[in-house]
């Protein structure tokens, strides 16, 4: 297969592989950038393995980072002209000693064989190291790959398969079982059956590794396409009960036929998760997952219908909780609560006063509440009629008239002779109601309606 031409971080990777070589060293790209080249997606970046140590490295080139030199990773910067830098890792081939706590291991053995470094490594379609050199001439990635893990038949057959003996793999390092899913979903891959046997039996250990690289790993799920595969994988390994208990509870909720002929709220959730793009806002991709976690708490059959009344309440505080858990920034987790809980007050629109409708449109990030909404009408009845409505409106309402610079504020009030005090809020929230309204234009109208409801003293 052919590849297109190299960009600038090939190009720097590959002039680092060259200097090394010439210095006498051994070196290939290793890794993602290996599998994304082979598969002819464009690699994210280019990781450099060398039979260099840390320090000879260091010493190679200009300006370098020792940032994990302990784990035998420096970093390279690379001049683009005109374009600033570069970063590049080159890592020292390591064998990685015993992981006593389940996560990192207890010493690293720097090494001069590429085999040892790539059975370190966690799937044998991330385990394979490439001749930069030979790519360049024959552009045939095929061509340039060192296979030692049996890579490019997994990649030709589309699994994900553990380096070795899958459960001691597992076992070192929990983080991979998370790993094998996210990539599994990515690439439209299956799990080899030993690899998923092995993570079927260690799933419950997964609570070892921390919230953070936990929740990084799920928001990688949820925005690199594919989220619904990834969910099912997670659902079908045993691994989403332990990370997501909440959502697990959404397995088997019926809804009422008439408003979700699709079914239960895990299939309606999934096919939020389905249609999530890859590149989607994270905030966006985790509301779409939690939209509807109040429902399985709040199920219950009224004389007409299945009902979920106060779901959205209960699944925001539900939501606050795993944000919580998982370690998520402030601002992330507010703009995933807000989306859940205004995920409902699409239906009232047509209804809405101006002044309402205004004051929604002011919510961060507005366009997130409608690609939700969206994704919820198409994963459900399939209508857009409101979603097409709200969004007509979003678009042509001109910023000025969604957040009009005041007519009146404080200040006016108590030059209008009114003194400071709580009344204060009302009455300036009644001036804005009325501009928003379009029921005054001037300061002069404004206050003459807050005179009408509060005489002057
Ligand atoms: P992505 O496209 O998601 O970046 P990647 O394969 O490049 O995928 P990285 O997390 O960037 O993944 O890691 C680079 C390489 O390091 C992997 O390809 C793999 O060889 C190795 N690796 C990363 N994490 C682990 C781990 N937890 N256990 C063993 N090897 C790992
Ligand atoms: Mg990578």
């Amino acid at each position: 297969m052919a590849v297109s031409a190299p960009g600038a971080a090939q190009h720097a990777a590959a002039e680092i592989v060259a200097r090394l070589r010439a210095a006498g060293h051994q070196a290939y790209f290793v890794g993602g950038c290996v599998r994304d080249l082979l598969l002819g997606r464009e690699p994210e970046d280019f990781d450099v393995a060398t039979s260099a140590t840390p320090d000879q490295v260091l010493t190679m080139f200009e300006k370098t980072f020792a940032v994990g030199a302990h784990f035998g990773v420096v970093l390279v910067c690379s001049p683009v002209p005109g374009d600033g830098e570069l970063v590049t890792e080159v890592a020292t081939f390591r064998s990685d000693g015993a992981y006593t706590d389940g996560r990192h291991p207890d010493a690293v053995r720097f090494s001069t064989s590429p085999e040892e470094d790539v059975k370190r490594r966690d799937f044998t379609i991330n385990g394979m190291m490439l001749d930069p050199a030979v790519l360049a001439r024959t552009h045939r990635p095929e061509d340039a790959v060192l296979d030692l893990v049996g890579g490019m038949q997994d990649l030709g057959a589309g699994l994900i398969r553990a380096i070795g003996e899958p459960g001691e793999r597992f076992a070192e390092d929990k983080l991979r079982m998370l790993r094998g899913v996210r990539f599994a979903a990515r690439f439209a891959f299956e799990l080899e059956p030993a690899t998923a046997r092995a993570i079927q039996g260690l799933a419950p250990a997964v609570s070892q590794v921390s919230h953070e690289r936990v929740r990084d790993e799920l928001t990688r799920m949820l925005t690199e396409g594919r989220a619904s595969r990834a969910f099912e994988l997670l659902d079908a390994t045993g691994l989403l009960v332990q990370v997501l208990p909440e959502v697990v509870k959404m397995k088997g909720v019926p809804q009422p036929p008439q408003y979700h002929p699709e079914g239960d709220v895990w299939v309606h959730t999934l096919l939020l998760l389905e249609r999530l793009p890859a590149g989607c806002p994270m905030a966006l991709a985790w509301a779409a997952l939690l939209h509807d976690v109040g429902k399985p708490a709040t199920f219950r059959i009224a004389p007409d219908r299945i009902r979920f009344d106060g779901h959205v309440e209960v699944g925001v505080r539900i939501a606050a909780e795993i944000c919580r858990r998982l370690r998520f920034a402030n601002h992330e987790t507010e703009q995933i609560l807000s989306l859940i809980a205004n995920h409902m007050r699409f239906a009232d629109a047509p209804k809405m006063k101006e002044s309402t409708l205004k004051r929604f449109f002011r919510l961060a990030q507005f366009d997130q509440h409608l690609a939700l909404h969206r994704l919820d009408c198409l994963a459900s009845h399939g209508s857009l009629e409101l979603y097409d409505f709200v969004r007509e409106r979003f678009e042509t309402l001109p910023q000025e008239q969604v957040r009009p610079h005041l007519l009146v504020t404080g200040k006016d009030l108590i030059e209008a002779g009114y003194r400071p005090g709580p009344q204060f809020t009302h009455m300036l929230a009644t001036a804005e109601d009325a501009q928003l309204e379009g029921a005054v234009h001037t300061r002069e109208q404004a206050l003459a309606l807050i005179r009408e409801r509060w005489p002057a003293p």
